[in-house]
Order: structure tokens, then C-alpha cells, then sequence
């Protein structure tokens, strides 16, 4: 016999007319909400609650946003779902708000990392040896000779967290000269500059590719600052090559040069702002915008107090929420580069015939999530209460400090992708469906949105935010708990995913034409 549990609902804005029901396993019909409705059914856990009657066509609000209009009568009590629910039309992007931003946060100091400081100023939470790839076509030559490089070397440099083949699908067969190649092109070479390389960059090239080694990475693309003279090219095609062998001794060779020197680094104490921190969610339940989403947004606060640089992405997960970043915009430039590249996707998805709606799965219906604009809402919470001071394009490389946008398709490997080419040394990721993601290039700290999950993913969930749902812990003290994880596992402590080696395919953004 189970103890008879206490309902629990979560309202996040006094103003919104559901609330979502919290217990494990959801409350069935009969429940009385404590100061609210009794249930006319049952309502799933993640799920949305009415507190008051809502008739046909009534504004349904949740973060004080309207997140659609009800299809039928629901009564106070009733379950809001998305077969209950229609969806606003999207927010035009002309006529948006005038930037009123935030004043910056007041600095936070006395806090820093053990990382490796790279010769163009950046600095590495691991230290691994990456062998881009020009083409998928060495894909497999690589991946052989990636497993003889941890068996036979990385033993004799102990220093060297691990090796990292940058494979990816592109290179070949696409439209090169394309305007919109220069995204895959430029997130390619961008990869190979992630300052968790180290500065140490190899290449491994098919020969007859379209995207020659020397078109990948032109003169003076690497910022290297001592007497060496660019990318060492593997080419397989090389006539010097005679057997399968050949190649893989001239990669062990090459890749012994780096080893050395990537082994000589020694992590040194390192401010906070030097965190390039990407933050995603993936698999998202209606709790990720109310304990795991919040708790990384007071974390994203922190950090850009401390004077890092953090990333928030996923066009069609901010696309609804386009009025609230123009206002947070630091300068009208800001606010024009917003509009600019959300404008590029919103026509990027008409071309193939799709909107933002193409956005939610029915993994996030289940958990709750009615439609893309209540799953904009809770995504946008992420970045925090503090201006946006720049916004990058897909695959460019961030300059600056403090919060940025950087646009990204909102698939979560893509997005991963572009923002390791973007510099990312640390990546914070939220789930309450539970995805294993992981990747090679760059620690990923898992944020479970639910106790359930946290405790069903024990060895695969690194924060457990469902402890703000249970009334365990506030998000303040979440917020300071995972900025404080963020620290250790940029000075080397291992995630989840790194200690069980999950790792993602690097997966690029390819608007342009494949031939
Ligand atoms: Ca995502």
C-alpha cells in the first residue's frame, strides 16, 4: 500500500490559467488541487491542469505567454493537451519590440578553473589530438587509424586526454560553390580550431575531394603563433602510398609530432572567463522550462557575471520568443542581427515546405509539451535575465564575451556540432524525456528535469533538477550547484558520458545543394 501522496501542480506565472501537475505518475481524476480545481480526469505528469473554466477559444497562458486557444470547453479541472489546444500563428519579425535591454548583471569574482591555455589565447578543458577530415570518403581509414593511436600511443603520452577523428558527411558530391556551402565549409574549419585541440591541427584528405585541404583551411586561417607553417595534409591518394599500411604509418607518424606536444601541456588556473559554454536542450518535457531550463538560466547569469562567454541556440525553439530577445537586445545592432537570422531560417523552412511547427516530437506531446510556442517559452529560459551582447551565424567562430546567440537548427547534434565550431569548451545539456547524448570534442553535463528520470538515469544524468519540482531545492541553489559542477568538469572531472565514452556523430548544417 502505497502512502497517499500530495498533488502537486506548478503555476509559473500568477497570471497563467493552467498549472502542471508534478507528481510521478500524474494524479488521477477526483485529486483536489490544494487551492485549486479538483480533477475531471486524469492528467499524465508534465501535463497542463486548467484552474479555471476555459470555453472554446479562451487564451491559455502559461509563462504569462499565450500559448494557444482552447479547441473544445474545458472545465476547471479538465486536461490541457495539444489535441485541446490551437497554436498561435508565429510572431512577425517586422514591427518587434525596440531593444530595452536589462542593465548588466554586476560582476562575480573569485572563481576559476584548472585549463589548458592555448597559444591563440584560448584555453582547452581537455586536451585531445582531432584529425579533421576533408571528405567522408577516409572516414573508415580513419576510424582504423584513430583505434592504433589509442592502443599503441596515447599509452606513452599520459597527458593527452584522448584522439578525436572529425568525421562528417560532407566534402564531396555537394555544391561547393553554393552561397549557402559556406555553412558547412566554415563550420568544418572552425571545428578543427576548437580550443580543446590544443592549436595542434591534422588533416586527412582523400586527394580528389572538392573540398581541398588547401580550400578548407586557405593561408592564415590558423591562428598559430610559432614557426610552424600550417596543417599537416595526410593525402591517401599520395602516390608515396603502397598498401593500406602505408597510409596508416604516414597518420601514426604525423600524429606522434602532435602527441608530443599536446603532451608537454600542463592545465594552469584559468578565470571563469575563459568558458565558452554552449547550453541545449534535447528530449524536452513541460519540466524543462520549469526546474532544468531555470536552474541553467541562473547558471548562464553566473557565468556571463564572471565574464564567460555562453551560447543559448535552436531557432525554432526561440523563434516564438522573438519580441523578448529583441528587447534584450544590448544595441539596436544585436536586435537587427536577431531578426536577420531567424528571418534567413523562417525562409530556410519555407523553401523545403515546413514551419516551426516541424518542431516538437511526440516524445515532448507525451511529456506534456502542447506546441513549439510553450516549448519556446520553457527553451528560452536558458539564457538567463541579462542582455544578449552579440549573435553569430551558423558555424562562425564567437569573438566576444557574454551572452550570445548563435543561431542553430534546434536537432540537437547539429546545434552540438555548430557550437563546438563556434569554440565551445563546455557544454550543458537539458533533457526530461532522457537522451544519452554525449560527444568526443567537449565535456557535456546532462541536466535531468525530473526525479524520475534522475533516478531511472543515475549513470547517465550528471544534475538532477527535479529536485526543484519535489520542493528539495530552490533554483537559486540549483543554479550555483551546476555552476559549481560546471568548474570541476572543465578542471577534467569526468561526465556521465565520458566515463561511459557516449559520443555523438558530428553532424553538419547543409542548407546548399547536394549534387
Ligand atoms: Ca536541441
Amino acid at each position: 500500500m502505497n502512502a497517499p501522496v500530495t498533488p502537486r501542480t506548478i503555476r509559473i506565472h500568477p497570471d497563467d490559467n493552467v498549472a502542471v501537475v508534478v507528481n510521478d505518475g500524474g494524479l488521477p481524476a477526483g485529486t483536489a488541487l490544494p487551492g485549486g480545481p479538483t480533477l475531471v480526469q486524469a492528467v499524465p505528469q508534465g501535463h497542463k491542469v486548467a484552474l479555471t473554466d476555459l470555453p472554446a477559444g479562451t487564451a491559455v497562458r502559461r509563462y504569462n505567454v499565450v500559448i494557444g486557444h482552447t479547441a473544445v470547453d474545458i472545465p476547471a479541472g479538465g486536461w490541457v493537451n495539444e489535441q485541446r489546444l490551437v497554436m498561435p500563428e508565429a510572431r512577425s519579425l517586422q514591427g518587434l519590440p525596440a531593444p530595452q535591454p536589462p542593465a548588466d548583471l554586476p560582476p562575480l569574482e573569485g572563481h576559476t578553473f584548472m585549463g589548458y591555455r592555448n597559444a591563440d589565447g584560448s584555453v582547452g578543458t581537455r586536451n585531445l589530438l582531432a584529425v579533421t577530415t576533408t571528405v567522408q570518403c577516409v572516414a573508415g581509414v580513419l576510424e582504423f587509424a584513430v583505434e592504433r593511436i589509442r592502443k599503441d600511443l596515447l599509452p606513452k603520452y599520459p597527458n593527452v586526454d584522448g584522439v578525436v577523428g572529425l568525421t562528417h558527411s560532407y566534402g564531396c558530391g555537394v555544391a561547393i560553390d553554393a552561397p549557402d556551402a559556406i555553412i558547412p565549409i566554415r563550420t568544418v574549419r572552425n571545428l578543427a580550431m576548437n580550443p580543446n585541440f590544443g592549436g595542434e591541427v591534422m588533416v586527412l584528405s582523400l586527394g580528389c575531394e572538392k573540398l581541398q585541404p588547401e580550400r578548407l583551411l586557405p593561408p592564415g586561417s590558423i591562428p598559430i603563433s610559432d614557426e610552424r607553417q600550417g596543417p599537416d595534409v595526410v593525402c591517401l591518394q599520395d602516390e608515396k602510398h603502397v598498401g593500406f599500411m602505408s597510409m596508416i604509418d604516414s597518420i601514426l607518424t604525423q600524429a606522434k609530432t602532435h602527441l608530443e606536444r599536446l603532451n608537454a601541456r600542463q592545465r594552469t588556473t584559468c578565470p571563469v572567463s575563459e568558458l565558452v559554454v554552449g547550453v541545449q536542450c534535447g528530449g524536452s518535457d513541460a519540466f524543462s522550462g520549469v526546474t532544468a531550463n531555470p536552474a541553467v538560466g541562473f547558471a548562464t547569469d553566473l557565468l556571463v557575471r564572471a565574464g564567460a562567454t555562453v551560447m543559448f541556440s535552436e531557432n525554432t525553439e526561440v523563434r516564438d520568443a522573438v519580441d523578448q530577445l529583441t528587447r534584450r537586445a544590448a544595441t539596436p545592432e544585436v536586435a537587427d542581427a536577431i531578426v536577420r537570422e531567424l528571418g534567413w531560417y523562417d525562409a530556410y523552412l519555407a523553401r523545403g515546405q515546413a514551419d516551426r511547427s516541424a518542431n516538437t516530437t511526440p516524445g515532448n506531446k507525451k511529456g506534456g509539451l502542447s506546441n513549439i510556442v510553450e516549448k519556446a517559452m520553457g527553451s528560452i529560459v536558458k539564457s538567463g535575465n541579462g542582455p544578449i551582447h552579440g549573435v553569430i551565424a551558423p558555424g562562425e567562430k564567437v569573438k566576444q564575451k557574454g551572452l550570445i546567440f548563435a543561431a542553430t537548427p534546434a536537432s540537437d547534434f547539429i546545434c552540438g556540432t555548430l557550437q563546438l565550431a563556434a569554440g565551445m569548451n563546455l557544454h550543458v545539456f537539458t533533457t526530461g524525456r532522457g537522451t544519452p547524448y554525449g560527444l568526443a570534442e567537449c565535456p557535456v553535463i546532462k541536466v535531468a528535469t525530473r526525479n524520475d528520470l534522475a533516478r531511472r538515469w543515475h549513470d547517465l544524468m550528471d544534475v538532477n533538477a527535479g529536485r526543484i519540482a519535489s520542493g528539495e531545492a530552490s533554483i537559486d541553489e540549483l543554479g550555483w550547484e551546476l555552476f559549481h559542477r560546471m568548474l570541476a568538469v572543465a578542471s577534467g572531472e569526468k561526465t556521465w558520458a565520458e566515463k561511459w565514452g557516449l559520443h555523438n556523430d558530428l553532424v553538419l548544417f547543409n542548407p546548399a545543394p547536394i549534387t
